[in-house]
């Protein structure tokens, strides 16, 4: 599986004025990869992220998954895309406060089928491997923001998306926390192939990435 943006621009238009918010970006995230973004706020990073998992549009350009370019799948295809082949981590967990951990999971699978015990062990076992194998009928509340953000990992494998695009997991944590949630993203990328991006602004965490972008004014060029 991989992931390819070719030649991306996006341009949002405010007013009179235009957002050139991406400039002839490219880039190749191959079934394995763990690549980092890092770059200030407002470079495009998020632009980049939501046009990888099919949430935008490119203004032009072209963004292929398996070879198969996603702005020419069908809306139908394309909603399935989003919900099934690309997990999304995003900088607070985001998870539904009357839904224990397990239904946390659970919901994604739901929406898509009915729910197997074979799906109910696979979601145990990733919770499990995360840590939260004692947390599975808590709910949210009960959780430290560690904990959720871990739960907010899991559920962006529970489908085996080969794509996880995260936004600043990292955002709300400590540091601890912090290198702990992004060594957990690292093992389950690296253990199940997975094409992964994160951008983050924190340069600690960059050591578990194989290679380092950096987004400066919508130009994307390799740092490492
Ligand atoms: P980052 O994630 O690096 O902080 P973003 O991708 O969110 O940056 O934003 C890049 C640029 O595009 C910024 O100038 C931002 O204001 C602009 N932008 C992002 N989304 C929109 C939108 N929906 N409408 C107008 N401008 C936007
Ligand atoms: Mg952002």
């Amino acid at each position: 599986m991989s992931l390819v943006l070719k030649n991306v621009n996006k341009s949002f238009k405010e007013g009179d004025s235009t957002v050139n918010a991406l400039k002839n970006v490219s880039l190749t995230v191959n079934a394995g990869d763990f690549i980092a973004i890092i770059g200030p706020s407002g470079s495009g990073k998020s632009t980049l992220l939501s046009i990888a998992g099919a949430l935008l549009q490119p203004t032009s350009g072209e963004v292929l998954v398996n070879g198969t370019d996603i702005g020419k799948m069908k809306e139908k295809d394309l909603s399935s895309f989003r919900l099934t082949d690309v997990g999304f981590i995003l900088q607070t967990s985001n998870l539904i406060p009357y839904l224990t951990v397990l239904d946390q999971l659970l919901l994604v699978r739901k929406m898509k089928s009915k729910v197997t015990e074979k799906d109910k062990e696979f979601a145990k076992s990733l919770l499990t491997s995360l840590g939260l194998g004692e947390k599975l009928n808590k709910f949210p509340n009960e959780l430290s923001g560690g904990e959720r953000q871990r739960v907010a990992i899991a559920r962006a494998f529970v489908n085996d998306s080969h794509i996880i695009l995260a936004d600043e997991p990292t955002a709300s944590l400590d540091s601890n926390r912090a290198f702990e949630v992004v060594k957990q993203i690292r093992k389950e990328v690296k253990g199940r192939n997975k094409a992964a991006v994160m951008v983050t602004h924190d340069e600690r965490m960059l050591e578990f990435c194989d290679k380092v972008y950096r987004m400066e004014d919508g130009v994307l060029t390799l740092q490492k």
